[in-house]
């Protein structure tokens, strides 16, 4: 197979951990015989500094040359940030403009604890029990994110407005995705939403229960999302399977289940639409870490492996990276956020000897 790439490496860590993607991108390429060509572009805050624009010109022909989109985390520390105008800052400027280019309203966030790695995780070994397998599944380019912004600009009677909108296209659209990931999962989904508030949640049920109609054989049940929120730390596991989420209470739910995981660094993601996906690392740039080699790449190398299986359909190249991953965490191997006191300094991997030990795995299976 051979497939154009565009690689937005962004800011902080994210040149270091794209590195390391591109690594075991390169090696599964060699072992089953792929082309990639991936062709880098500027995006984000530094995109900003070097070519005035968040999302450059170039950027954007880059990406629609390109059959996927790796993006590394943009933005910069608050001190930084402050010296972009508003309207140029990369969350405004790059990533609502790359996500509405595309159309990437299908947002895949895996949620994966095996209990022999419970220690990643803060909450207790038997809250954890048999594992943590959930795949979050939240609506990308809808909602309130996407809705009118007003700022009224007088002092006295001041306001500011955000508009909160679903159409039925878009909240049918989304339940079709989760209700097939469910069925190819254990065929639980557990919608969740905030309808004794919220019209559009009101709304969002009444259609997903219409879609629910085609996939008799999936347990559906539906969660207010305040009590999703205590039941993802109380007892996460209950939610193994699909949890569909709308846009805003899946930006905050799928980053708690970061923290329940223990570390950002474990959360890949991909972002899919009707003609094209990008793939990303669901955390920021860190840039308390960035420049020293010790980022954890896990987010960037599954999100490789997101590509391949969802992008181009590579099942069992994606399966590779997958079981790599699991296999050097296995071993005893952390990077630093996951180092417990006491880890052996020997166990405690740099950003680049983590995506080594991918590779070496990869090449001897
Ligand atoms: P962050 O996610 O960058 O970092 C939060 C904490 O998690 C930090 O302690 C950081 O060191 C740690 N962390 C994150 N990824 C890690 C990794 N791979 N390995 C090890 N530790 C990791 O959040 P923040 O500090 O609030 O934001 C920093 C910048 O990132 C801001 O400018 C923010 O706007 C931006 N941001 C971008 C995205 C994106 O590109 N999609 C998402 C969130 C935040």
């Amino acid at each position: 197979m051979h497939k154009t790439i565009a690689v937005l490496a962004g800011d902080g860590i994210g040149p270091e951990i794209t590195a390391e993607g591109l690594k075991v991108l390169d090696t599964v390429a060699g072992k089953y015989s792929h082309t990639f060509t991936c062709t880098h572009a500027p995006f984000g805050a530094g995109a900003y500094f070097s070519h005035g624009s968040s999302f450059p010109q170039e950027t954007i022909e880059t990406c629609d040359k390109a059959d996927a989109i790796i993006k590394g985390p943009v933005g910069l520390s608050v001190d930084k940030m402050a010296h972009i105008p508003l309207e140029e800052r990369p969350e405004k400027a790059a990533i609502l403009p790359l996500r509405e280019r595309y159309d990437t309203f299908a947002n895949y966030r895996p949620i994966v604890l095996p209990p022999e790695l419970h220690c990643f995780s803060p909450l207790k070994r038997e809250v954890i029990g048999q594992g943590i397998d959930i795949m979050m599944i939240r609506e990308l380019v809808g909602g309130i994110y996407f809705g009118e912004k007003v700022e009224g600009a007088q002092v006295e009677n001041a306001y500011a407005k955000d508009v909160c909108v679903y159409n039925r296209g878009e909240v049918a659209r989304i339940a079709h995705v989760a209700f097939k990931e469910a069925m190819a999962r254990n065929k639980q989904l557990v919608n969740v939403h905030k309808a004794n508030i919220l019209a559009t949640s009101r709304f969002w049920n009444r259609v997903v229960e219409e879609v629910k109609k085609e996939y008799p054989q999936v347990r559906y049940s539906s969660i207010l999302v305040d009590n999703a929120a205590f039941q993802l730390v109380k007892n996460p596991t209950q939610f193994n399977g699909v949890m569909l989420l709308e846009n805003m209470q899946g930006d905050i739910l799928t980053d708690q289940a970061g923290g329940i995981l223990g570390s950002l660094g474990l959360m890949p993601s991909a972002c899919m639409g009707p003609l094209k996906g990008y793939v990303e690392p669901a955390h920021g740039s860190a840039p308390d870490i960035a420049g020293k080699n010790i980022a954890n790449p896990y987010s960037m190398i599954g999100s490789v492996a997101f590509m391949l299986e969802k992008c181009f359909g590579l099942r069992e190249e994606a399966a590779d990276i997958w079981n790599a991953l699991a296999d050097v965490l296995g071993r005893g191997y952390r990077t630093a956020d996951l180092a417990a006191a006491g880890t052996p300094q020997n166990m405690v991997l740099s950003t680049r000897e983590f995506g080594d030990k991918v590779v070496e795995i990869i090449e001897k299976k």
